[in-house]
């Protein structure tokens, strides 16, 4: 792990029921101590629990946070979808973007751009999500692919300090397949040093996500250039997210 805040971004994807608020109970309360003061905890529910999210959030120390966005800002006639405003009102600080379940149904590098562009235009906080397919991995394309996904992701972005890159290999996603450690390590030193020298970032913040758990977080959080986790399936079951945490901090 750096020195710096360690983020810990929980992404419910579609699984959303007002009982499941109840989960944040033990999280809220384990965010207000002293000792946890260092993590950055951040749920991404779907959008119909942003505001409720919202609220709850205020009893502790953690932030809300969007899975996606509409490409198009403000407000218009775009039936079924809903802008970086609109998530504004609600109160959630955060985004993802670019996440892999958005890129298989057409999500592509330039949509991402237009929807990073708005998610700046309201101050939203950047989750931005990469990484190779198991065919590109097989290909040797990894580091072609990220560099790509980062460059016209990122089109005519300077010095937007507000965003967090999370590198996760597409097939490592709710598969329990996982790279090692320095392999991780590599793509982290290599994302990062693009985000300095390309993008002008002064502090470039990078995560990993893919099969994050209870058992594996031991092992991972040994990885010296990691800034946190994006965590999907064991994000849903409060205990096991607490670990993760636990774990990482102690
Ligand atoms: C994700 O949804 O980004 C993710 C990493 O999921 P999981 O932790 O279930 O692999």
């Amino acid at each position: 792990m750096t020195n710096n805040k360690i983020y810990f971004i929980a992404n419910w994807k579609m699984n959303a029921y007002s009982s499941l608020i109840n989960r944040l109970n033990k999280v809220i309360n384990l965010s207000k101590k002293k000792k946890f003061k260092k993590a950055g905890i951040i749920y991404c529910p779907p959008f119909t629990l942003l505001e409720q999210f919202v609220k709850i959030s205020k009893r502790g120390n953690i932030d809300v946070g969007a899975q996606d966005c509409f490409y198009e800002s403000g407000f218009g006639p775009y039936t079924g979808n809903v802008s970086t405003k609109m998530i504004k009102l609600t109160g959630a600080r955060y985004i993802i973007l670019g996440h892999s379940e958005k890129r298989t149904i057409g999500d592509n590098n330039n949509i991402i751009n237009k929807k990073i562009k708005s998610s700046i235009n309201e101050k939203l906080k950047i989750i931005f999500c990469i990484g190779e397919s198991y065919k590109e991995k097989k290909q040797k394309k990894t580091y072609q692919v990220i560099k790509n996904q980062i460059i016209h992701g990122l089109k005519n972005i300077k010095k937007y300090n507000d965003i967090i890159i999370a590198y996760e290999p597409v097939w490592s996603i709710g598969t329990g397949l996982m790279p090692k450690n320095y392999e991780i390590f590599q793509k982290i030193d290599f994302i990062k040093t693009i985000l300095r020298k390309k993008f002008k970032f002064n502090t470039p913040k990078v995560i990993y996500g893919g099969s994050v758990n209870s058992k594996n977080i031991n092992n991972l959080k040994k990885i010296k250039n990691v800034d946190g986790f994006l965590i999907g399936g064991a994000s849903l079951n409060q205990n096991k997210f607490i670990d993760i945490v636990k774990k990482t901090i102690i």
